[in-house]
């Protein structure tokens, strides 16, 4: 795959990086900014003053959504082409990767929302952007939505017990969207797709691992699931000559193993902390998303 620029709709892993702004606790601590969004696909280290030897380096996207970037641009340039080939009968899963405190959880809350939102829209508008669809026989969105509350509030419930649950633990809300594609009177396609929104366990809990793919450090509380994904995403973006795919190793990768891979499609939003104090973090979720481009 070519690295940066905009991409053809029908690419099969898109892989764009958010960085959000700096928070107010990190203000108070006098935390210092320490990536720039260069132009729309590339991010760059900006090493402090204290830090003169360092050489920048730069990274390179899809597409690079900066602080001051709103949900809104993050769903329409890196998630709806994917989503909505659901519609199609096309398997389609989005993932936020990041460290706890990144905004994963902030970022999958907005994409989820305007995503069900254009779903229910090409429904009622038929043929609108995706020609002579749809009929459907889903319910409506407001029970999607109390859905989606009741996942919410039970991992929440989950949050308190086991105290900062969601750092460790993996929320999947998935859509099954049955759709009929009337070509004339008397022919008529029915599809069935699964459209996952996945917002994963802090990144700080995967194995590192290099852009080349020696170890760099081995926490004692990996994830299998993240790491399992983590091989499982750098095998699908090699292509046909990765050979065996690991989807069986974890729980993670098992449930979403037919939205993942062959025909399906998946969107990858990277999310990152600007604070220098988060570098190393940082550093390691832009080598994933190098290695799933
Ligand atoms: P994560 O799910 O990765 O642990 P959260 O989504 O909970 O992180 O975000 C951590 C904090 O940062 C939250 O208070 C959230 O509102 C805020 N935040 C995250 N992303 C952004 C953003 N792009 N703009 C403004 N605030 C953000
Ligand atoms: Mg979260």
């Amino acid at each position: 795959s070519t690295p940066g620029g905009p991409r053809a709709r029908e690419d099969k892993i898109v892989v764009t990086v958010r960085l959000r702004p700096l928070n107010r606790r990190e203000q108070l601590a006098k935390d210092q900014v320490a990536w720039d969004c260069i132009d729309d696909y590339t991010i760059m280290y900006k090493p402090p003053p204290q830090e003169r030897a360092a050489q920048p380096a730069s990274f390179t996207f899809d597409k690079v959504f900066g602080p001051a970037s709103v949900t809104e641009a993050v769903y329409e340039e890196g998630v709806k082409n994917v989503a909505l080939s659901a519609l199609m009968g096309i398997n389609a899963t989005v993932f936020a990767y990041g460290q706890t405190s990144s905004g994963k959880t902030y970022t999958m809350r907005g994409i989820t929302e305007k995503a069900v939102n254009d779903i229910y829209n090409h429904i009622m508008n038929k043929g609108t952007v995706v020609e002579k669809l749809v009929e459907e026989t889903a319910k409506d969105d407001q029970h999607l939505r109390h859905l989606i509350s009741i996942c919410e509030a039970q991992r929440q419930v989950g949050e308190t017990a086991l105290n900062d649950n969601s750092s460790r633990s993996h929320q999947i809300i998935r859509l099954t969207i049955q759709s009929t594609l009337r070509e004339t009177a008397d022919c008529v396609k029915s599809f069935v797709a699964t459209l996952n929104f996945v917002d994963l366990a802090g990144s700080e809990r995967a194995a590192q691992t290099h852009a080349d793919g020696t170890r760099l450090k081995e926490g004692c509380h990996i994830n299998l699931s993240l790491m399992t994904l983590t091989t499982v995403i750098r095998k699908l973006s090699v292509g046909k000559r990765s050979g065996h795919i690991p989807y069986r190793d974890s729980k993670l990768t098992r449930i979403l193993q037919h939205s993942l891979g062959g025909n399906a499609r998946t969107a990858i939003i990277c999310t990152l902390s600007p604070a220098l104090s988060h570098v190393e973090q940082s550093r390691n979720t832009l080598y994933f998303a190098t290695r799933a481009k």
